[in-house]
This record gives structure tokens, sequence and C-alpha cells, in this order.
């Protein structure tokens, strides 16, 4: 049996410092790093608090996602696929079930073809220009509507190799809109020759610029 919340913390604290600051993590000491180990401290941790928070749209009458159905660039009866804007990665896409799932939840016949769906996203945002790599995440610990992240690595970019990509992501600018908004139809368009669905009419891809 796991740990018990008390247990846990109990356990954590063993190798903390008086000020409940556990030692840097080992990823700090990589070279994909974002963060210098010089002058950087680890925040004290907070004993546990039960019952977790409820996240956002436990209450499916209340949830976001399900009032945002018919959003995004690509959909189907069952999925859809929105871009993420205001992001640093040169393009991140959500897909959701269209109703009211957490991963949890979803039939079997949706679990399968969330599958093949994370697959041909994939392929597809590794088939751009200058993308090497789509990160795949679902973690849901803010919001209960399922929500499957894909994060696109840009070519030769090594120190966003990894699992710092998501901290890297938060570090640079925002990525040029209009030409996420044109690689982001490439995927659609790309996703209806596999997948089928049909393209959302407000994702018509805008004129890509020169680059
Ligand atoms: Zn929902």
């Amino acid at each position: 049996m796991a740990l018990r919340p008390d247990q846990f913390y109990d356990h954590a604290m063993a190798v903390a410092d008086g000020e409940r600051r556990l030692p840097l993590a080992d990823m700090t000491g990589w070279d994909i790093s974002p963060f210098d180990q010089d002058g950087l401290r680890v925040a004290p941790l907070r004993p546990p608090v039960v019952p977790d928070p409820p996240r956002h749209g436990e209450d499916p009458a209340e949830c976001r996602n399900c009032q945002e159905r018919d959003e995004g660039i690509w959909f189907n009866d069952h999925w859809r696929l929105a871009r993420v804007t205001g992001v640093g990665v040169p393009l991140a896409l959500m897909l959701y079930p269209r109703d009211h799932y957490d991963m949890a939840d979803l039939p079997d016949d949706l679990a399968a073809e969330l599958g093949l769906l994370t697959t041909r996203v994939v392929r597809h945002v590794q088939a751009l220009p200058h993308i090497s790599r789509a990160h795949v995440y679902r973690i849901g610990d803010g919001a209960a509507h399922l929500h499957v992240w894909f994060f696109a690595r840009p070519e030769g970019q090594a120190q966003l190799f990894g699992s710092w990509l998501v901290v890297w992501d938060d570090l640079l600018p925002e990525y040029p809109a209009d030409i996420a908004e044109a690689d982001a139809a490439v995927v659609a368009d790309a996703l209806v020759a596999s997948h089928g669905g049909r393209r959302t009419a407000a994702s018509s891809p805008p004129a890509r610029p020169a680059v």
C-alpha cells in the first residue's frame, strides 16, 4: 500500500534541511537544465492537505472544455484538437474528447481512438519543417476534462531536449502566432487525411510569411 500523505511527507522531510528545503534535483545538473545551480534553491515543501482541492470542471455543467466542444482546428464526432496560444515553443496543441471524460473514464472505443489520434498528431507535427519532436503530456491536475498536450520541439535547439521543455516553453518569448497558426492548419489538414474528421472553418490558414 502506498504511503499515507503524512507518511509521504515525513519520508521527504528526512532529507530536507531545517527550512524544509529538499536538495537540488539532479535534473538541475543536466546540461539541458534552464537554470544554473548557483543561487538556486528549492522551495520549502509544504505539508499535505487532504482531500485534494477540486479541479476545474469536476461538475460537467461548469466545465469550460465542454462549453468549448466546437472550438479548435480539427474535430470529429468524439474529439477535437485546438492550438494553445501564447506559448514559446513553435507549436502547442491540445486534444480533448468533445464529451466530458477524464482519462480513466474513457470508454474503450474512445481510448483506442486516443491511441490512434495521439500517434497521428505526433506524426503530423514531426513532419513540419524545423520541428524535431512532438512531446506528449497528460497530467490532469488542473482540469477534470481530459486534455492531452503536444509540444513541438524546435530543430537544432539541443538545450530544449527532454523533460525540461515545458519550463523552457515558459521562459521563451511568445512564438510568432501567424507561423504557429499556419503550421497548425497543416497538421489539421494532415489529420483529416489520416484520420477523417474535418478542419474547422475558423482555422483557415493565413498566408505563411516568408521566413
Ligand atoms: Zn467537460
